[in-house]
């Protein structure tokens, strides 16, 4: 495999020490007639860094924090591992759009993934989109950017990729032209799903952390907590298959099964079953349109015997129904909304913050500032920064209170 679309794809992965980053780092490995490792990123983990270095040998290795990168370049050196190590958002974007890379994987949790995965689809990579949040700050610009360098999207989000996978291939030309009434959203519900208002109060950190079915990031999981996660997706959902919201129905599935559905006109539902790990999205993205061998356990449907669906609740989850709110106003509402979240989402994990008072923060947020048209970049990053700067405000009061 030398030439041409059988040769092996250099990948890159933005934020190869997180969740994502990991289970990427193990599909690629059982292919190494497929895939080559060409760039790896974190943001301050040196020593994981470091381990992957030696393990995959890449060209390039970054650090977003400048110290961290100084760290990685030394112990590097003092193992003899011959890495070029670059640092901060110019290493990022760098690496991203390398001519001997393929494949980027946008793995960064945050909006700190924004520039980076932009300046991939800039260069016209396969994006194999896990960074959620990008999307959901900027959808327009960054499918106008895909689209302009024929750069290829394809999601890593299980319910996304589950969606991806039901959809016809040519599903671009409208969703109800190819016959599509709705898209089926599922989500597990969280950690707690059963929880009343009132017990929600006290959680903490560890128990918001706890999945009952998925092992990832703490933000994520965290978001999976107070379902903005969901939120997140519906956004996410809109701008990666061009609908809006009516067209999109949360489905509560404890059992993470079905990882989501597209429901036709003629009846028909079709759905993606898998077991709960990561890989099998990675893999489907990494091989599309082939399939490659993922490492995941085949799923036995005896043992399962169950699947539960419930309708979501927005009393409980009021995060739901802000960024439902936020996507249809548009314009920078959304990447305001994502902003707060991810500022309140801190302050929680920090044990700051109550969990409750994270929806609590992002709708004073939202409430507090005006959105514009998301005309430019620089817009959304100022809007971004402005909200963060308020939900910082809202929460040292929050807390002064008690
Ligand atoms: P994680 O916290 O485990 O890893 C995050 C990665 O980003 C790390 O490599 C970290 O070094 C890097 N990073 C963090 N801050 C950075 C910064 N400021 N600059 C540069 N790099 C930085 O997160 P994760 O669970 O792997 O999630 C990553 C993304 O994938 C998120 O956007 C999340 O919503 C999405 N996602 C994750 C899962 C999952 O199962 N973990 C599922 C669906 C979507
Ligand atoms: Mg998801």
């Amino acid at each position: 495999m030398v030439n041409g679309e059988n040769r092996v794809k250099g990948i890159c992965i933005l934020g190869a020490t997180g969740s994502i980053g990991v289970n990427t780092l193990d599909v690629v490995a059982r292919h190494p007639d497929k895939y080559k490792i060409v760039a790896l990123s974190a943001n301050t983990q040196v020593d994981r860094l470091t381990e992957q270095c030696e393990q995959y040998l890449p060209e390039y290795a970054v650090m977003a924090d400048k110290k961290s990168a100084e760290e990685l370049e030394t112990k590097l050196k003092d193992k003899n591992c011959s890495v070029k190590v670059l640092s901060g958002f110019d290493g990022l974007e760098t690496i991203a759009s390398l001519p001997q890379v393929d494949y980027v994987m946008a793995a960064i949790v945050g909006a700190a993934g924004l520039k980076p995965t932009l300046a991939a689809a800039r260069a016209g990579k396969r994006i194999l989109l896990a960074n959620k949040e990008a999307l959901v700050m900027s959808g327009q610009i960054f499918m106008d950017v895909v689209k302009k360098n024929n750069a290829e999207l394809l999601p890593i989000d299980s319910e996304h990729n589950a969606i991806f996978q039901c959809l016809p291939v040519d599903y671009e030309k409208g969703l109800a032209e190819s016959g599509i009434t709705k898209i089926l959203l599922t989500g597990s519900g969280g950690p707690f799903r059963t929880k009343s208002l009132s017990e929600l109060t006290n959680v903490t950190p560890d128990q918001a952390c706890a999945h009952p079915n998925w092992s990832m990031g703490r933000k994520i999981s965290v978001d999976s907590a107070t379902m903005m996660n969901k939120g997140l997706e519906i956004i996410e959902a809109c701008w990666l298959f061009n609908t809006n919201p009516d067209n999109i129905q949360v489905v509560v599935h404890p059992q993470s099964v079905i990882h989501s559905m597209v429901q036709y006109s003629d009846g028909s539902v079709l759905a993606q079953l898998g077991q709960p790990d990561m890989r099998t999205p990675i893999a489907h993205a990494l091989a599309w349109p082939e399939r490659i061998e993922s490492g995941v356990e085949k799923l036995d449907l005896f043992s399962i015997a169950k699947l539960e669906f419930e309708h979501p609740d927005y009393e409980r989850f009021p995060c739901l129904r802000l960024a439902g709110e936020s996507i249809r106003k548009g314009g920078t509402a959304p990447a305001i909304l994502n902003a707060a979240n991810e500022v309140a989402v801190a302050s929680f994990l920090d044990n700051e913050l109550r969990f409750t008072d994270i929806a609590y923060i992002v709708e004073q947020t939202l409430i507090n500032m005006t959105s514009r048209p998301a005309n430019s970049l620089t817009e959304i990053l100022e809007d971004d920064l402005a909200a963060r700067k308020e939900a910082e405000q809202l929460i040292d009061s929050r807390v002064k209170q008690g």
